[in-house]
């Protein structure tokens, strides 16, 4: 009879054998507060890269992309990747992953980098906190945040003005920098685990702007990070990623950016049959190891039964390659 430990182990590598798993993450950092969870505490990170490195083959998104585009999808393969471009990436995560030998992709959104305002969602959760703090003042309604995602950058800008007036508060003062600045991007794209991406200008909802805007967002969202970094970005992350958050103009625009991969947050797993510009990934939250390595083992079970966000026909795969 199996122990429960063997039982993990024997569902974990029935689950390689079905597909490459792309871990999403956003923050490594502590926090007082994190109403989006998107942080995990640098020891859930180190809990969860020693775990990564023990059972599962690492690789980056390039070369899982690699091997898709000739019909394969690695078995026992695992991909770490960042959304956002938070700096913590550079002042936590990286030696993480260099003590691990962990490779990683960051995605970057290129409007961010060197800024010294916070991202818009980390400000209006502030703000949010300070009405609800705030005696006399009424609360922001919890649901701007969807009605924030759909609008170009200048509108969110200006609504988060007002929203800031309304409560008293001086935006300038209401949160620390929390992106890369340029010297650590350049330090992260020099390193030789960490690859670079793209993640649009100013991280909208594509899905909710025209073509035109779309197009703008994509590509000089590419041209920015590469005039930087003096060479190609050629993997993408849709912002938000969900199945609403993109589509197919999106990804067609993606596509004739020049870009090689490009990752959702439709959960799943990467098999044979996905679309290399629409990679399903597995959203990762502020778990310890032992609940991180049982959300894997429940993740693979549930991934089964999930049809990939766009499964790709022989031409269409041969035509990204
Ligand atoms: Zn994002």
């Amino acid at each position: 009879m199996k122990t429960a430990f063997q039982e993990q182990v024997s569902r974990i590598l029935a689950w390689c054998r079905t597909g490459a798993c792309i871990l999403a993450y956003h923050r490594v950092a502590e926090l007082a507060t994190d109403h989006d969870q998107l942080a995990v505490t640098p020891e859930q990170f180190r809990q969860q890269m020693s775990i990564v490195r023990r059972h599962y083959r690492v690789m980056g998104v390039a070369d899982l992309t690699a091997a898709l585009c000739r019909g394969q999808a690695p078995g026992r393969a695992m991909v770490v990747t960042f959304d956002d471009g938070y700096a913590d990436n550079f002042t936590h995560a990286l030696h993480i992953l260099e003590e691990f030998e962990v490779p990683a992709t960051v995605f970057v959104t290129a409007d961010m980098v060197g800024s010294a305002r916070a991202f818009w969602w980390d400000e209006l959760d502030s703000l949010i906190s300070s009405a609800g703090a705030a005696a006399g003042v009424g609360p922001v309604p919890q649901d701007l945040h969807s009605v924030l995602k759909t609008l170009p950058a200048p509108q969110r800008d200006r609504m988060l003005r007002d929203l800031a007036a309304r409560q008293g508060v001086a935006r300038e003062n209401q949160l620390a920098r929390t992106a890369l600045t340029h010297t650590q991007l350049k330090q992260l794209a020099a390193h030789p685990l960490i690859e670079i991406g793209a993640h649009t200008l100013s991280h909208p909802q594509l899905s909710a702007l025209n073509p035109q805007e779309q197009d703008h967002e994509i590509t000089q969202g590419k041209r920015v990070i590469e005039a930087w970094l003096g060479r190609s970005v050629n993997s993408f992350s849709y912002p938000f990623g969900g199945r609403r958050d993109w589509n197919a103009t999106t990804r067609r625009l993606v596509q004739t950016a020049g870009f090689s991969a490009a990752c959702t947050t439709v959960p799943g797993l990467v098999t044979r049959a996905c679309d290399p510009l629409a990679l399903p990934r597995c959203l990762v939250r502020a778990w310890s190891g032992a609940a991180f390595q049982q959300r894997l083992a429940a993740f693979s079970q549930e991934a089964k039964r999930m049809s990939p966000p766009w499964k790709m026909s022989r031409g269409a795969r041969a035509r990204v390659a």
